[in-house]
Parts: structure tokens; sequence; C-alpha cells
């Protein structure tokens, strides 16, 4: 069968969803608790993947892939934690599932963070340090041309939004983009984990969004 043909898949023995989509189309998630979703959504939609807002344990059962927009880390924790979907995304991850995170996303994949809120937990999937925050006050939000590998040569223009950056990470972790000014580091990857301390959501530009895609569909 081609790739293009469409496959059914029964839901009653399987437990999966019905699929009619072509094989190729896989799933991609967005966590849907706080922060800007729809921004995401419309973005996995870009690039042909089928998106789905992800609040509880069934829909992320659902998913080829996941987002974790940016938004607050502290209280998409908080929610995660609400929603019973903190192991679940813990259990997934560690199963290979591919996830990205963004800004907030970012922080709740890091393994340690420095300017961490009191009560605040993270995922702890990426072995990196990142700093809330980091930008300081008076750049709280700016917007600068990165080189990110992976994504192509023409610049990419990033949007910064009270963002973190990367202070320190471990062998296993790509440094994918850095900041130009600061030389900080604020794209990285590691295995079938992505995360970017900006929004690439907030641009028409798709391409960390296609290189996710394709992260996912490599894994499925
Ligand atoms: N500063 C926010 C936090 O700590 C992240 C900001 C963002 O996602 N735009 O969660």
């Amino acid at each position: 069968m081609s790739a293009s043909e469409a496959v059914t898949v029964d839901d009653a023995t399987t437990g999966t969803r019905p699929r009619s989509a072509p094989v190729s189309t896989v799933t991609v998630g967005v966590l849907a608790l706080q922060g800007d979703v729809a921004e995401h959504l419309r973005a996995i939609a870009a690039t042909g993947a089928r998106p789905l807002a992800v609040r509880r344990p069934a829909e992320l059962a659902e998913v080829d892939g996941l987002i974790i927009p940016g938004g607050e880390s502290t209280t998409i924790w908080k929610l995660l934690a609400i929603f019973e979907l903190a192991g679940p995304l813990r259990d997934r991850i560690a199963a290979g599932m591919p996830v990205f995170g963004s800004c907030a996303g970012m922080i709740m994949l890091a393994e340690r963070l420095v300017d961490r809120a009191s009560d605040q937990q993270t995922l702890g999937a990426i072995d990196m340090t990142v700093r809330r925050n980091a930008f300081g006050r008076q750049t709280d939000s700016f917007e600068a041309d990165l080189r990110i590998s992976g994504a192509g040569d023409e610049p990419f223009r990033a949007v910064f939004i009270r963002a973190p950056w990367v202070e320190e990470t471990g062998p296993e972790v790509e440094i994918l983009a850095t900041e130009p000014r600061t030389g900080k580091i604020v794209a990285v990857r590691q295995g079938h984990l992505l995360a970017t301390a900006f929004h690439p959501e907030l641009t028409q530009d798709n391409r960390v969004h296609t290189l996710f895609v394709d992260m996912v569909r490599e894994r499925s």
C-alpha cells in the first residue's frame, strides 16, 4: 500500500482512534492547559499534521507527539498536576514520544532550573539548566534573527517574551541556536525532545514546527 492510501483502524478492537487519514499523517497535540495554544494548533495544521488540543489523559494517549506552549511554567505545572497529566506525560516521554517545548515549555522540559519558584517542578526530561526570565527587564520582549541548525539557511525571526535561556547542557544535548546579542543558547535538541526559548508559533514561518513534525514522523 502506498503512503497516501488511507488505513482504517477499528476503534473497538484496538482502543485507538478510528483513522481515515493517510498513514503518513501524524497527530501532534498541544498541551492546552494555559498559554498560546491556538497559535501552535495553527502551525501544526500548516505542516500537514493533525493538530489536537490535549487537556485529558485520553487525549494525550491519542497523540504521536506533543507541544508544550509558552505561558507561565509555574501555572502549567500546577494545572498538569490538577488535570492528572504529569504522570502520564512523564511516562510517554520516557517511552520516546517526541515533545517540543517553547518558552515556558522549555522550562517544563529542563532537568534543572535557575530562578525556580519555590514549589515549582518540571518534567526533568532534557539534561540542561534553564534560567527563567533570563533576558531581564529591559528586554522583556524582543525579536532577533537566528540561525537554527536543521531549519534551513535563511535567518529565523524569533520572538522572545520574558524568555528563558539555557545556561548549561549535558553531553547528549545538541545546541541548535544561540541568540546573537548575548551568545546564549536558545534552541536545543536531545534525541526526541526539542526546546526553544522563543515562540516560533507567533510568526508565519513554520520551519521549527516542520522540524518537530519530521521528528514525530520519524518515530511513528
Ligand atoms: N517567564 C515565563 C515562565 O517562567 C515564560 C514566558 C513565556 O512562556 N513566554 O514560565
